[in-house]
């Protein structure tokens, strides 16, 4: 089994290397984020030790390039912050477990035989919502039998809101998601996007499917009126 870590820490990186090694793990180390997803789309893992903390770009915007690359490698994250809202990012950006540092070893290696017993997630469905169709695995869009070209950004903005169909999603959560936590844009760059979107995925008839709630935010619901 060949297991990349990723941890910017060298002791840390060390210790971890020598000790799964001993448990009979290959292991591959990676310094920081950026080469981590270089590393992971070179090769073969069976499973990612993924540190937050990160030089470069962090543990949660490499769990969700992987993802949204297509590689479904279990990964566990392993975040000295145990914050709710943190667990909760690494979950939603793409991460199968977590581990709060310090963490006993047994149990990291516990939790390591859980996910490789587990696997690959499978590929994730279709989204569908009314005539519009997006496949995370594949980066397709289409609208009817029309297919769509998106941006990176128009895609991530659409898939986020598709998986939360139905549900409110808070101008700022939205930012935060698609633009990252630690980057500062302009608030109405979020409605120019979604202006972007809609009139590449809302056709004709002046049907909504991508809804404002004033003052909150915007959700994707069944074509009607805004
Ligand atoms: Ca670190």
């Amino acid at each position: 089994m060949h297991l990349l870590v990723v941890e910017d820490e060298q002791r840390m990186a060390s210790l971890l290397r020598k000790g799964l090694g001993e448990e009979g793990y290959v292991v591959t180390i990676a310094s920081d984020g950026r080469s981590a997803v270089e590393i992971t789309l070179a090769g073969r893992f069976d499973l990612i030790l993924l540190d937050v903390m990160l030089p470069g770009i962090d543990g949660f915007e490499v769990a969700q390039r992987l993802r949204r690359e297509g590689i479904h490698t279990p990964i566990l994250m392993l975040t000295a912050r145990d914050a709710t809202p943190d667990i909760v990012q690494g979950l939603d950006f793409g991460a199968d477990d977590y581990l709060t540092k310090p963490f006993s070893f047994e149990v990291l290696l516990a939790r390591i035989r859980a996910l490789l017993r587990r696997g690959p997630a499978a590929q994730p469905a279709c989204l569908r919502v009314g005539d519009l169709e997006l496949d995370p695995g594949t980066h397709e869009v289409r609208v009817g039998e029309r297919q769509v070209r998106l941006t990176r950004t128009e895609f991530s903005l659409l898939e986020y809101l598709m998986r939360r169909r139905g549900q409110v999603v808070p101008r700022d959560t939205l930012i935060e998601t698609v633009w990252g936590y630690d980057r500062e844009i302009e608030s109405n760059t979020l409605d120019a996007f979604i202006r972007l979107l809609r009139a590449k995925v809302e056709t004709g008839s002046g049907d909504r499917l991508i809804h404002t709630v004033r003052g909150v935010g915007y959700t994707v619901r069944e074509k009607g009126p805004e």
